[in-house]
């Protein structure tokens, strides 16, 4: 069977279906992605905006540290105009802080991760609102991410093969599951306002935090809990890097410098829903203490907006306290072994930085299923500027 007469649906129109789109496109497959609102609508066009090196999670999250060392490097490569590679510094605030510094920097190094100790005096010219009591000072190779600007390029890539069919504003209402496969999907479009069936040889599910909720339409139980987050944007730039606080990794202890704004993130809580992600008003406190204690002056600038999003984390949780604990890792779930569904993967977990990575394991397996040879292209494909997506018309609004 060749590719182009096989078709594909991917349900979810965040980073990990448009890069999974875009990697299924450039290997021959006949594509057809269904988002129920915008591109980008779900976490993927709300996050953090770091592009993480891994050292966030060198100490308790090993593989993914060492995954997001590997995909940051690729994505400032092929994605030069979504990516700015400005570092970022670790500081530490206090003893308690102090006490993980080497152990730190031996983490980063066993992933593979250039942690480098800088003089004080040095960090301190680098970055001239930091605290000046911090006690010490890592650099590492993170960056910003432009998210939606990453997520659109993939889709600018995936419509230049002329292979891919987007369809927004549409949601996935039903699946129709026969013995063991799926047969069709019921979409119901909000343009038309009318359902539609349709029907493909292999369906993925890459919605995120939505994850379980599609996978129980057929009748799949799968764990993915949904984590939201609270974070807090200010206008101007305070930092020029992204910084963070040099302890184990938890709440309000990122600043990113992004665009115009500088944005501390985050909290972290658990919820059954990934829709309801009102921001509670303790966090926007929490938040601000947080982020003065990094940057004396961060509150004299002028707030801007506070948002919260669903983390997709991978794995199920007992409480509040230990959803921090599970690992941010991603996983392709084949439904063929242990949900007998022959013609469903799910892909779960992971960051905004990984997307690429996911989207490769993906489609390798497709290839798999489908017994074709062909490689993964998108490590070492430059991606189309993003307003390809709107100069190409592929924005499905001509
Ligand atoms: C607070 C916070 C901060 C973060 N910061 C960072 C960071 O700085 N760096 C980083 O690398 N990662 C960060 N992440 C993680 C990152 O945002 C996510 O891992 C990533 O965006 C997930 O992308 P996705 O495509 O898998 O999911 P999403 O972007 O959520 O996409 C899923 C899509 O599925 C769609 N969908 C759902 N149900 C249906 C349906 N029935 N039919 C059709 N479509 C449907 C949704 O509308 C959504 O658009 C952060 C996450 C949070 C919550």
């Amino acid at each position: 069977m060749a590719q182009n007469s096989i078709h594909i649906v991917i349900i979810g129109g965040g980073g990990t279906a448009i890069a999974t789109m875009y990697d299924l496109c450039l290997r021959g497959f006949k594509v057809t992605l269904i988002e129920r609102g915008e591109l980008t609508s779900g976490t993927t066009g709300r996050h953090h905006g770091q592009l993480h090196c891994g050292a966030r999670y060198a100490m308790g999250d090993r593989n993914i540290a060492r995954e997001c060392m590997h995909e940051s490097s690729i994505l400032r490569k092929i994605a030069p105009q979504s990516i700015e590679y400005n570092m970022g510094m670790f500081i530490s605030l206090n003893d308690e802080d102090m006490q993980y510094n080497n152990q730190f920097i031996e983490a980063c190094h066993e992933a593979d991760i250039p942690a480098k100790q800088i003089p004080i005096s040095l960090a301190l010219e680098y970055e001239k609102e930091v605290n000046p009591k911090i006690k010490s000072a890592v650099l590492v190779p993170d960056g910003t991410i432009d998210p939606w600007r990453l997520a659109i390029s993939f889709a600018a890539g995936a419509m230049k093969t002329n292979n891919a069919t987007i369809r927004i504003y549409s949601e996935v209402i039903a699946i129709n599951t026969k013995s063991n496969y799926i047969d069709s999907i019921i979409v119901k479009d909000y343009i038309s306002n009318k359902e539609d069936r349709i029907k493909a040889d292999y369906y993925i599910n890459a919605t995120g935090a939505w994850a379980g909720k599609i996978a129980s339409m057929a009748n799949i139980k799968l764990d993915v809990t949904p984590s939201p987050g609270t974070m807090l944007a200010v206008k101007g730039r305070i930092s020029n890097m992204v910084i963070s606080r040099l302890h184990k990794a938890g709440d309000g202890d990122i600043v990113v410098p992004q665009r115009k704004l500088s944005i501390i993130g985050s909290t972290q809580w658990i919820s059954d829903n990934p829709d309801i992600n009102l921001v509670p008003k303790e966090d926007i406190t929490f938040l601000k203490e947080s982020a003065s204690k990094m940057f004396p002056n961060f509150n004299k600038l002028e707030f801007h907006t506070a948002w919260a999003a669903s983390r997709p984390l991978f794995g199920s949780y007992k409480n509040d306290k230990d959803v921090r604990e599970l690992s941010r890792d991603f996983a392709a779930i084949d439904h063929s072994k242990k949900d007998n569904i022959n013609n469903m993967i799910s892909i779960v977990g992971g960051k905004a930085t990984t997307l690429r990575a996911m989207a490769e394991i993906v489609s390798n397996l497709i290839c798999e299923k489908f017994n074709i040879n062909e490689k993964c292209k998108t490590d070492s494909i430059i991606l189309p500027n993003y307003k390809l997506f709107y100069k190409g018309g592929y924005h499905g609004r001509k």
